[in-house]
């Protein structure tokens, strides 16, 4: 409001005090007067500039910028910047900071295809989705040389190697963001960075580009917010709209005819893991020569001709496996396998007798000999389907690492990438979504803590007058789902251990043990809500214990014991020591894990956030600027969401007044004293470090003094280093 909003006179003003009431008068004539721009409400929640015409009493009449005039409250009047300001890259400095000034000035910046923009230390990435001329060698030379100072993802990775460089500590860059909003190229773009810096003859530049290519085909699909999403599980069902992993469409659109003949292959719409959700294709994308790219990777990656052979054929298996159908025995509900081509070719791919994949198919959960009905023998087939998937894919990941560190040196320092699921919210929300989201809490909670609190708390530690800024903080909310036996986690274990256990059992106990959680809301029959930082998602309870027990897994025992499954994929990929696992024995892993999916991500997660404490972290937040993946449109009100939940304008608010250089008075004084005159008697290094600030005529605003640390504003340190440069 524009009471509380400040003028900031000298770039540094620090007080964030209220304005008196005839101050804000004074400010809002100021405005009138001198015709400057206002941001006034319009309906919708959103804003519009314009120009106050005339005040009285508390109600302003503003001519907006197409001509009409509007009445508003003063009260909700907000400064706008003055055009000089449009466009300027990093948010702290503009001269007046409010929601529409920075939305404003993201679109103004959006429009010039100047997609990254500052919000003191954090990176905004906003989606372009279209080749902005951005990227390349010229450009990553131009920051490898720092001839620029525009905000870019290649800045954020120079200042990461940098960093880890100077200070010898670990980096990471953690990028966050919606669904579609961008992370994964951002990632990709970090990489590209990175590898930019290594030696030009080493292999590792090549096959870290590479390798993420092969992971991009195996675990990315198309769904209805992004062509290509980071996924896992979608291999038997999906909504209408979405494809599976890329890599079964690209097979089957580019396999040579040899390849195609050995796999008897047919066209995607032949198979019904692909056909069933009515989407084969992506507008603009060729698979066909997709694939060619990727056989060049596996190539690359050093992966052997054979075991490459092998690859296809599990895909195929998969193919071959979800199109096995199950008739009717005589009258009862049970069915059998039935004995056509989809079975002879499955076992063939897979590497058994026919009948050896029968006895699987056939075989019940509890061991006995009773029949299946259809639908136990279906959850079967595509269990065995996605356990093989899942196999093949972590071994995939295997045979990249181990292909990677043919070629690394001593690594004693790293830069971790982070690039995860974004938050969802559709329609029909389900497991994969709360896991998803769940996740996005956890970074979320990361986030705050580094940008909002614990630079602030560091402040108020050390004694420093400091205004806090507010800000939502999600423990609640992670609190929920992780609460000891009482979060969601743990009664979604309980209950998936239960053999009494449903999903209408888990939803009571839901009810039961969150109903006290702020976050939780009960909803209609089956469904719940919950309050993320991101606001509210609806959940349908349907399949979550099944999604969680993971049945497919358990059973896989049973099913390795009935056939000698795949053991002819033995790791002759690179030489015996380097050797990474076969397929089997990503198999026998799979098996042996820990069967409760729910509490396993969780265990993952909390590693992940372990590891990542112990970089030094930089961040990139990406946004999604329309929910139609389309060029040159900038939605108001969805970015404003985003930043909204993301705490943008709480990141500004603390970097604008922050004290980005810290240091000990010793060493202070240690660098500066020789600036004070011969004859100083001083001793105590804080009165040193004192006496050369005044010494220098350095403005009180530009510091202040804590208990064991002076705190400095951008810019003081240059200034002091160069006037050592001038003593002689
Ligand atoms: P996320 O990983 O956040 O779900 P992606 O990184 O997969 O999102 O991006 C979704 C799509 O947006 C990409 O497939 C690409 O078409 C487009 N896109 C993202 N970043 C850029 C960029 N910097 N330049 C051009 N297009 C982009
Ligand atoms: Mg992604």
């Amino acid at each position: 409001k524009m009471r509380r909003e400040k003028t900031v006179e000298t770039p540094y003003e620090v007080s964030s005090s209220t304005r008196s009431e005839s101050e804000q008068y004074e400010n809002i004539d100021y405005f009138m007067k001198k015709r400057l721009s206002v941001w006034c409400p319009v309906p919708g929640g959103l804003w519009k500039s314009g120009k106050i015409q005339s005040i009285s009493g508390e109600e302003a009449s503003i001519k907006l910028s197409d001509g009409t005039v509007i009445e508003a409250s003063t009260e909700e009047l907000l400064p706008a910047n003055p055009a000089s300001f449009e466009g300027i890259y990093d948010l702290t400095r503009l001269s007046y900071l409010n929601e529409p000034s920075v939305l404003h000035n993201l679109e103004c910046r959006f429009c010039g295809d100047m997609v990254y923009s500052k919000a003191g230390p954090l990176l905004i990435a906003i989606n372009p989705f279209k080749d902005v001329q951005l990227y390349g060698d010229d450009v990553i030379t131009a920051y490898r040389q720092k001839l620029t100072n525009e905000p870019h993802v290649y800045a954020t990775a120079d200042n990461a190697y940098n960093q880890m460089m100077r200070d010898g500590e670990n980096q990471s860059i953690i990028i966050s963001g919606e669904s579609g909003a961008g992370k994964t190229e951002t990632a990709n773009l970090a990489v590209e960075y990175l590898v930019a810096l290594c030696d030009e003859q080493s292999s590792l530049k090549d096959k870290i580009l590479k390798g993420s290519h092969i992971l991009e085909a195996f675990g990315n699909a198309k769904t209805s917010t992004n062509d290509n999403s980071s996924r896992f599980l979608r291999l038997v069902k999906r909504a209408k709209g979405e494809r599976s992993y890329h890599i079964f469409y690209q097979l089957c659109a580019g396999a040579p005819s040899s390849l195609k003949d050995r796999l008897n292959l047919k066209m995607a719409n032949q198979y019904k893991y692909l056909n069933q959700s009515e989407c084969l294709e992506i507008r603009s994308v060729d698979d066909a020569s997709k694939f060619q790219m990727l056989m060049e990777a596996l190539d690359i990656i050093q992966i052997s001709k054979d075991t490459q052979g092998h690859i296809f054929e599990l895909l195929a298996a998969v193919l071959w496996l979800g199109n096995i159908s199950f008739n009717k025995v005589d009258t009862e509900s049970c069915v059998e396998v039935a004995p056509d081509e989809a079975l002879t070719t499955a076992a063939r791919m897979v590497g058994c007798s026919t009948q050896e994949l029968i006895s699987v198919l056939s075989a019940p959960e509890d061991g006995t000999s009773e029949k299946l009905t259809l639908q136990e023998a279906i959850d079967i087939r595509d269990g065995l389907a996605k356990v093989i998937y899942a196999s093949l894919f972590d071994w995939l990941v295997e045979l990249i690492n181990k292909s990677l560190e043919v070629d690394k040196q001593e690594a004693e320092r790293s830069i971790s990438i982070l690039d995860v699921c974004g938050f969802e919210s559709f329609q029909k929300n389900s497991f994969e979504q709360i896991c998803i989201n769940y996740g996005s809490e956890r970074l979320h909670q990361h986030f705050a803590r580094h940008l909002l609190k614990l630079e602030q708390e560091a402040y108020e530690f050390d004694g420093l007058d400091w205004i806090k800024v507010d800000y939502e903080d999600n423990h609640e909310c992670l609190n929920l789902f992780e609460k000891k036996s009482l979060g969601l986690f743990s009664l979604l274990d309980e209950e998936s251990c239960l053999p009494t256990g449903t999903d209408s059992t888990f939803l009571n106990k839901l009810k039961q043990h969150l109903n006290g959680n702020p976050c939780f809301k009960e909803d209609r029959n089956g469904f719940f809500k919950i309050r993320h930082f991101t606001g509210e998602v609806l959940y349908d309870s349907n399949g979550f214990l099944d999604k969680n027990r993971d049945t497919t897994h358990a059973n896989l025992s049973q099913l390795l014991s009935s056939i000698c499954l795949l053991s002819r994929f033995a790791p002759n990929v690179l030489n015996q020591s380097q050797a990474p696992t076969s397929f089997s024995s990503e198999l026998h892993a799979l098996e042996s894990q820990k069967h409760l999916i729910g509490s396993k991500y969780k265990d993952q997660l909390f590693k992940l956030m372990q590891q990542l404490e112990h970089t030094n972290p930089h961040f990139i937040l990406c946004i999604r600027p329309n929910s139609e993946q389309l060029p040159s449109i900038y939605s108001k009100e969805l970015v404003l969401h985003q930043l909204r939940y993301s705490g943008v304008l709480e990141v500004v608010t603390i970097a604008r007044v922050s004290y980005p250089t810290q240091m000990a008075y010793e060493e202070f004084a240690n660098r500066y004293a020789f600036l004070l005159s011969e004859k100083n008697v001083l001793q105590d290094p804080l009165d040193i470090s004192v006496a050369v600030l005044q010494h220098c005529n350095v403005l009180p605003e530009m510091y202040q003094v804590g208990y064991k640390k002076l705190y400095m504003r951008a810019g003081l340190i240059d200034m002091l280093e160069d006037m050592k440069k001038q003593v002689p």
